[in-house]
């Protein structure tokens, strides 16, 4: 649905404070900014139906909230079943043992990890709090709504954090930084949904992105960084983007989202990855053979359920 969110991809015109640490990387935190979570509720709930079979390999746990802050945001998570969705889409993969994802408090860490030794993505109600905090209230210069300034990066972290554990249960081998290519995949897995929802999840992830990158501290630990540079990070999945289908998306071009001379290369890149997900990924998918439209289709349904 080209055309539907105009543009796709650029950052909101003025945020508020964001302060999230991204899969560990809370090295720059910012004090909060004013904010409720009361739009939550609605950004997150779903009318949908039950989740897919995932052979009793994906649990989910919604802790109860220690303090009456962030109750609201249990019940918008739980209620718009959003672990479910993205736990759906990894349940796709025949894993060799049971995965947890995970929403609790972390004594005021606003942060997303995959440990290995518990097999779990933790997401904490603070994290959360902060993407709500930093989300604008009102729909951005650039058309981007409150519900996918909030959403979209949910999404992102979640399926970021998924990437970590697929490469950990699958002992998929990595060149280059962990953090990268677990950006690649959770982009990769977001272009593949229903057009209405990857755009969406694109602009609000891109606009945290960019709000996170405009108020990064950028000395020379930042380097030093197992992550990416939050605008790099921006940069990387505008690319994947625009390389998936340049029609759909040179609303990334025309907003000045993507310089030309790396918009030149990204079908490549886009291309890179794919084949790296059909090489090292694919081959666990419960579904075979599976060429683009089948794994379309199958990660569609399985956000959508
Ligand atoms: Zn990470």
């Amino acid at each position: 649905m080209p055309g539907a969110i105009r543009p796709s991809f650029p950052p909101p015109a003025s945020v508020p404070g964001a302060g999230a640490g991204l899969c560990g990387g809370a090295r720059r935190r910012r004090p909060p900014g004013r904010g409720s979570v009361l739009a939550l509720a609605a950004c997150l709930l779903s009318p949908e139906g039950a989740g897919a079979s995932d052979g009793g390999q994906i649990r989910i746990v919604y802790d109860p909230p220690k303090t009456a802050a962030h109750r609201e945001i249990h019940d918008a998570m739980r209620q718009g079943r959003v672990l479910e969705r993205v736990g759906a889409i990894v349940g796709l993969v025949r894993l060799p043992t049971r995965l947890t994802y995970r929403l609790e408090d972390c004594a005021g860490e606003p942060n997303a990890w995959y440990a290995p030794e518990s097999r779990s993505v933790t997401v904490c109600y603070e994290l959360i709090a902060s993407i709500v905090r930093a989300a604008p209230r009102t729909q951005s210069a650039a058309g981007i709504t409150r519900e996918d300034a909030i959403r979209g990066p949910i999404v992102q972290i979640l399926l970021h954090e998924s990437s970590h554990a697929l490469f950990d249960l699958l002992d998929v081998p990595i060149l280059g930084r962990e953090e990268d290519a677990a950006d690649q995949v959770a982009s990769f897995i977001l272009l593949h949904l229903a057009p209405a929802d990857a755009r969406r999840v694109l602009a609000g992830s891109g606009a945290f992105f960019a709000t996170l990158g405009r108020h990064e501290i950028i000395d020379r630990s930042a380097f030093a960084d197992v992550h990416g540079l939050f605008w790099q990070r921006f940069y990387n999945l505008a690319c994947l983007a625009y390389g998936s289908d340049k029609r759909r998306y040179r609303v990334i071009l025309a907003a000045n989202d993507l310089p030309k001379e790396r918009a030149a290369g990204c079908e490549e890149e886009f291309s890179q990855a794919a084949f790296a997900f059909r090489k090292l990924i694919a081959p666990h998918l419960r579904m075979q053979p599976l060429d683009g439209e089948r794994l379309r289709r199958a990660f569609r349904a399985a956000f959508r359920s």
